[in-house]
């Protein structure tokens, strides 16, 4: 059976790290639209000249441009069991795209819910290693929202010893409007999709285990 996953979440609920994990426990890509948009601007590629202004800003690439990609990553055969969906829908015009793109098998929509001033503190914490690219949490002083984005005095990365750096749009100015964002436009999309059998919420709040446990009971209850 498909599993069309859509994960929904603010910036900082632990989206893409639960992704990566369902991704792996199911079998299916994971597909985050903030990492390919990322690799384009990195590869400064012709979408990637177009979206990078956006992405310092923490605004939205437009609707249209969304859809293309997407339409296409999802055409891509590694699809054919299903794939997690990681940033994407996240207007009701992307949402009404995707379902023109997607007609084979029901969506399942699992919002992880977390309160604004939790995900601020959470993202002022968030590094990325500059060697192997994976997420994780410093250790909490206090929230420093602004520190460097290169603590020279950090910690290495503990899988791989490399350098811990801070993801450009996770600055404090850019956090408070990628923030503003969500709440603009992420309600519309929820109110979109809750009335389906298959959306639920899970509390991101929970220790990483219990949120991807909830979300795997949400997924194999309504998936099977
Ligand atoms: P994310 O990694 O999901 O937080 O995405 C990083 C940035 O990529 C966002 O702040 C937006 O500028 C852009 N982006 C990612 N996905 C979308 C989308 N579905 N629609 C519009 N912009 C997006």
């Amino acid at each position: 059976m498909r599993l069309n996953v859509v994960l929904i979440g603010p910036p900082g609920s632990g989206k893409g790290t639960q992704a990566v994990r369902l991704a792996e426990r199911y079998r299916i890509p994971h597909i985050s639209t903030g990492d390919i948009l990322r690799a384009a601007v990195r590869a400064k590629s012709a979408l990637g000249e177009k979206v990078a202004a956006t992405l310092a800003s923490g605004g939205l690439v437009s609707d249209d441009l969304m859809t293309d990609l997407v339409r296409e990553r999802l055409a891509a055969p590694d699809t054919a069991r299903g794939f997690i969906l990681d940033g994407f829908p996240r207007t009701v015009g992307q949402a009404d795209a995707l379902e023109r793109i997607v007609s084979d098998a029901p969506l399942i929509i699992v919002l992880i819910d977390v309160a604004s001033e939790e995900i601020v503190r959470r993202l002022s914490l968030r590094r990325v290693c500059a060697s192997c690219g994976l997420t994780q949490s410093v250790a909490d002083h206090g929230g420093d929202v602004d520190a460097p984005d290169q603590d020279p005095h950090g910690d290495p990365c503990p899988y791989c010893g490399g350098q811990l750096i801070r993801r450009e749009d996770d600055n404090p100015a850019t956090v408070r409007h990628r923030l503003a964002t969500y709440a603009t436009f992420a309600e519309p999309v929820i109110a979109y999709y809750r009335p389906r059998q298959t959306f639920g919420a899970v509390d991101g709040l929970q220790p990483l285990e219990r949120v991807t446990a909830a979300l795997r009971a949400h997924i194999d209850g309504v998936g099977s």
